[in-house]
């Protein structure tokens, strides 16, 4: 069977998506719900998309009545997510959610609750946890090749342009930099380390206060504590372009990924050298994985569902609390 797909959203990354899903073996794009109606005729001449799988932010709750849709994959504003995921529940399709998630952790645990209360799956877009650099990596520490894992430093950023874009709006982006490319690292630590942390502190650096308002972070550090001992030190940043690199250290070696996020290609390397995974586009692995896990519940390495993605909402939650009081914010994931 084949997962079938409509994106809501019809945007930067939502183009991306489509395009990569051309190649998707177990997931295949058949509808649009999109506010912009020559958007949509665009995309049903591009991806042959019948008429009636095409909806608006208005009517596509009707899409409940239509059997030719099994998921709805998110792909707008930030703060837009909670309600649309919501809403796809109600109307009993999957639903798959762009990073991050929610505004924060509550939002995210009501979407949780909807889509259990919906009996309908949630995932969220982590490309990275199908990535086969990244999942070498996993491996390799697995099988105890770096020791005891103690350290890793996630550095994720670009430079922001135009001031007037949605992720600079704080109702919509919830936050700046650490919503938008900061998860990158948060989660990035969490599959790196391979647990979850128990601790946070984290400061805020603002230089350009005109672009980067009240509630927009432009550029943020961050340390997280790991109950095995393991520390991560990280940052967050909207002003530094080419930012991407992850780095694990443990007792017997390192891994590098250098970029780490990007679209790719990734590059990793270890201590034993240059790490030979093969180069996929990132969405199109992603699809066919996800279309394996709501269709057949396969388990993926790394977990995507709602759950997890909540536990990064919980620390940024936190991050942004030590960014305001200087304390020391215990986490319970
Ligand atoms: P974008 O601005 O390019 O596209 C957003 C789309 O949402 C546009 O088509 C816009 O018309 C539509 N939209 C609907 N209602 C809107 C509203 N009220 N205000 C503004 N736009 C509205 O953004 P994007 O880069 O496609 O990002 C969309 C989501 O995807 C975000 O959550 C972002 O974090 C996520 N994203 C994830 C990745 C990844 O690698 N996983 C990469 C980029 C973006």
């Amino acid at each position: 069977k084949i997962l079938r797909v409509a994106i809501m959203g019809l945007g930067g990354y939502g183009t991306r998506v489509a395009e990569a899903m051309k190649d998707c073996k177990r997931a295949k794009l058949v509808g649009v719900i999109s506010g912009t109606p020559s958007k949509i005729t665009d995309w049903q001449k591009k991806y042959n998309i019948p008429e009636k799988n095409c909806y608006n932010y208005e009517n596509f709750d009707a899409i409940k009545n239509n059997p030719d849709i099994d998921a709805v994959y998110v792909i707008t504003p930030n703060g837009l997510h909670k309600e649309q995921v919501i809403r796809v529940a109600k109307a009993g399709k999957h639903a798959i959610c762009e990073k991050p998630m929610a505004l924060n952790a509550k939002e995210g645990q009501e979407m949780v609750d909807a889509c259990k209360a919906n009996n309908v799956k949630l995932l969220v877009g982590y490309r990275m946890h199908f990535e086969p650099h990244t999942l070498e990596i996993i491996r390799m520490r697995n099988a105890g090749e770096f020791g005891k894992v103690l350290f890793f430093q996630g550095l994720s950023g670009f430079t922001i342009g135009d001031p007037t874009q949605w992720r600079l709006n704080k109702a919509l982006a919830g936050g700046g930099s650490m919503m938008d490319i900061g998860i990158y690292s948060i989660n990035g630590s969490r599959y790196m380390i391979g647990e979850d942390p128990v601790w946070v502190t984290a400061q805020e650096t603002k230089n350009n206060p005109q672009k980067f308002k009240e509630g927009v972070d432009e550029t943020i550090q961050f340390q997280l504590g790991f109950p095995g001992g393991a520390v991560a030190s990280c940052l967050s940043t909207y002003s530094m372009n080419n930012l991407d690199r992850f780095f694990l250290n443990g007792t017997k070696g390192f891994a590098e990924l250098l970029p780490a996020t990007g679209y790719g290609p990734i590059k990793g390397r270890t201590n034993k050298g240059e790490l030979e995974a093969p180069v996929v586009t990132h969405q199109t692995v992603q699809m066919d994985a996800m279309a394996g896990i709501i269709l057949n519940n396969e388990k993926p390495v790394v977990p995507v569902d709602g759950e997890e993605a909540v536990k990064d909402l919980k620390i940024i939650d936190a991050i942004y609390e030590a960014c305001k009081t200087s304390n020391k914010i215990e986490l319970k994931l």
